[in-house]
Order: structure tokens, then sequence, then C-alpha cells
């Protein structure tokens, strides 16, 4: 928020409220109201293909039509669509003043932590059929056994279908479940560290435990999955091999505590940012020409095809200016373009003080977190602003009245993290982070404040229309 001068010193010092002390009374009701909207839209995203999927509906029914890039651009079309693998998108407002002005840039990533499958994953052992997974970005490992688990994921047949599995969510669906030992025989692991009492290959996923009826059969138990596998879904083991399955959190968003000023969800990193930036993009009456960027395997390092490095952003830039004959190459594209990171950060912990820098981490409801870098101990791998554009977003937000805020991972040797900003940056893109504060971040639930999401709905809005 805009310094109160109350007295000549108050003036000189960066300071952010709270979004309910300062927001009105309309603007808070709207932010309730948004995080209705946010709640539906976390529980039919779970996965990256889920979230671009319902992102593209929410931009369908906005008037955006998909484009296939093998095709001619359709006449006279303005927003569009393309979709990359199903597990990428951009989307594309063209705006009053044409691509020759570059453009202003949304990104965010739709991955979340989780577990995928070990290549060959069914087997049996105890009498107990079990999926062995391989875990996907950045988790701690305590945190997966007992958390009720659903299957989520795509499997393409032989005859070259893509048909969808989709188990655990709905009120009467089973759900998977990854063991623990019980505490009275758990001495020895009980005192070794966090990090070490739990070992990768010990997170292994409850799939069966009813055996087929031939007794001469191996593996009776494993068999029986097999077959309810192929008589539900037509798949056998080779199927599981090219798959994308992934088990996800089977809780429902919830509100947290007797105000629910909180949102408790597994996945807000990063579909917290990609809602609100979502949200953004389809209602901002902008002038330039506006592109959402939402990409996949951010937690993973953003490589491969669907990915913030591959050329999927050249191949669609490329295609638009080539198709509307204008008259800018992509390098010239991206340098008069403009960007916003949409990713959350810390929020601060009054339970773990010791890992964050009071004066530099974001706080719950204070607003949309700007971050002028990131990286970790040295600024390692760190994309830092430029103060112009920095400055620029800030005059931006004051004018506008956005709740904002500063904020920082945590202490500099504590650890550290990356972004996707980096990868705009480096295609020579004014570009800055600002997303929402997580408190248990990359846990199978997550917290955000409904201020913070309103306030960088608002904030990222405010950026395009300007
Ligand atoms: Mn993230
Ligand atoms: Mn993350």
């Amino acid at each position: 928020m805009e310094n109160k001068r109350k007295n000549k010193g108050e003036g000189l010092l960066l300071k952010s409220e709270l979004f309910w002390d300062t927001a009105s009374q309309k603007e808070q009701r709207e932010a309730e109201k948004l995080a209705e909207e946010y709640k539906d839209f976390l529980d039919v995203a779970r996965t990256e293909k889920q979230t671009i999927r319902r992102a593209s509906e929410l931009a369908r029914k906005s008037g955006f039509v998909e484009i296939n890039l093998d095709e001619k651009l359709p006449k006279g079309k303005t927003r569009m669509i393309f979709v990359n693998r199903g597990k990428s998108a951009i989307m594309v407002e063209i705006g009053k003043k044409g691509l020759e002005v570059g453009a202003s840039f949304l990104i965010a990533h739709v991955d979340s932590p989780r577990m995928d499958l070990k290549v060959k994953p069914l087997y049996e052992d105890g009498g107990i059929a079990y999926l062995k997974p391989n875990y996907y970005g950045g988790i701690k490992k305590y945190h997966w056994p007992v958390t009720p688990l659903a299957m989520q994921g795509t499997v393409v047949l032989k005859n070259g279908q893509e048909i969808e599995i989709n188990i655990g969510l709905k009120e009467n669906d089973p759900v998977f479940v990854i063991s623990d030992l019980l505490p009275h025989l758990d001495n020895e692991r009980m005192d070794k560290p966090l990090g070490k009492a739990i070992d990768a290959e010990e997170l292994n996923i409850i799939v069966g435990t009813r055996p087929v009826a031939d007794k001469k059969v191996k593996d009776r138990v494993k068999m029986a999955v097999l077959e309810w596998l192929n008589k539900n879904y037509k798949i056998s083991e080779e199927e599981l091999f090219t798959a994308d399955i992934r088990f996800v959190p089977a809780y429902k968003p919830k509100d947290v505590g007797f105000d629910r000023g909180l949102i408790a969800s597994y996945g807000q990193d990063d579909r917290v940012c990609v809602f609100a930036a979502l949200k953004a993009f389809l209602e901002a009456k902008n002038k330039r020409p506006s592109i959402l960027y939402l990409v996949d395997k951010e937690e993973i390092g953003s490589i491969g095809s669907t990915g913030a490095e591959s050329l999927f952003l050249e191949n669609v830039v490329s295609y638009l200016t080539r198709e509307s004959k204008v008259e800018i190459d992509v390098y010239d594209f991206y340098r008069k373009s403009k960007g916003v990171s949409a990713d959350v950060t810390a929020a601060y912990d009054p339970d773990y003080k010791q890992a964050y820098d009071i004066n530099n981490v974001a706080q719950l409801g204070h607003g949309v977190v700007i971050e002028k870098y990131l990286g970790h101990r040295g600024k390692s791998y760190t994309m830092e602003a430029e103060p112009f554009f920095i400055r620029e977003i800030i005059n931006l937000f004051n004018k506008n009245k956005v709740a904002w805020q500063t904020g920082h991972l945590g202490k500099a040797d504590a650890g550290g993290g990356g972004s996707i900003a980096g990868y705009l940056a480096n295609r020579n893109m004014e570009v800055v982070d600002m997303g929402v504060a997580l408190l248990n971040m990359h846990a199978p639930c997550e917290l955000s404040s409904k201020a913070d999401i309103f306030s960088a709905y608002k904030g990222y809005r405010v950026f395009l229309e300007n």
C-alpha cells in the first residue's frame, strides 16, 4: 500500500499493511467471491493436464478459440489458445495495438509436487498389491504416508486412443494409501533426522488386497489388480509403463479458521497464481497484446517440450507474426515485451522463526508479493528485476491501490528456490516475480490467504491493463 504520510519520517519507511485493514468493503466481498471460484478450480485441476483443460474451458467461455499450429490462422480471431501436448498452453489476446509493440506476459506453472510411478510399478509383497511411485518435485517424504491419495492420469491404449483415469475424488470412490509404521515399533526411526527417516523406496501405494480365485497363479493379488485395470480401463502392464499417472492428495479444498481467512488445498504452488493470472487475463481490458503462458515441469527444472525452456513459445510467436503478416521478428517481439512471473513464495511461519529473515519475508494477508530476486546463497541462479521496471510496477500498484508487499524466501543460507522468470528474462525481456505467499509450500495441504489471492488477481490485471 502507499505509504501513509502521517508525519515526515513515516513517509520514508517501506511498510505493507493488512489487506483487511485497508481494502474497501466491496473489495473484501470480491475477495470472498473469488475464493469460492478458486476452490472450484482447484478441485478439478489437480494435475498439469487437468489444469490446462480447465483453464482452456474457462478461456473458451470468454470467447477464446483453440488454434492448431498446423492450420491457417482463422480470419478475425484476436483471442487464441495454443495447447502443447495437453500440458502447457499459451493464450494470446492481440489487443488494439497489434504485435508490433511487444506484449505483456504472465507466466505461471501448472505442475505441482506429487507421486508419479516408476516405469514398472505394479508388484505384490506380503499379500498386498502396490504401485511403486517415483516422487516428482521437492517433497518432504514424511508428508506422504497416511495421506489419502487419488489416482489421476491418462493412458494411451494400443489403438492410440487416450483414456482418462480419475479415481479417489468422488464421494464413494476408493482412495489409495502409503502405510507408515506404528509408533510402538518405530523407536529406531524416531531418532533419525527428518530427511533420513523415510527412504523413497518405502513410499509404496497400496492398491489391492483381494486375490484372483486360481491358487496356482503367482502373485494372485497383483494379478487381480491387473484384471481389474484391464476390465475397467483396457490396460495392461505395458500401458502402465507408457501412461501419465499421478497420485495426488484426495482432500477437497477447504476454508481454514473460524474466520475462513485461509484456504487449505493441495497444489496451490502454483495453481493459486495460475488461477489469479487466468482470471486477470480473461477480464483485463488491455491495449497492448497480452500473453498468458502456462508451463509444465517447473518443479523439476523446466526442461522438456512442455517446460519453460521449450521452443513452444517461439513456435507460437513466429506462427502469429507470419500468419498475421506483422513486421516484427520473434527476438524484437521479446525485446519489446515485459513479463510477470506469477509464482508463489513463502509466508512467514511463526512456528519456524529460525528459517526466516523477519524483515524480508512476506506475510499472509499483506497482499501480492513482489520479489526482486530469488536464487540461493550468494544469489546463485538469480534472475533479478531491473530497478526501472520494479519502479514502474510499484507506481502502478500504488496508483491503483493494489495491496502489495516485498518478499524473499528465507535466510540466505537456509536454502533457496528458483523461478520461471529467468526463462522470459533470458529472452531479453523485462521480468519481475510476483505472486502469493503460502504456508506449507510443497506439502500435501498448502495454505493461502484469500486477501492475497485477490491482491494477486488485481495486481496482474493492473499490469495487463497498463
Ligand atoms: Mn512454484
Ligand atoms: Mn514449487
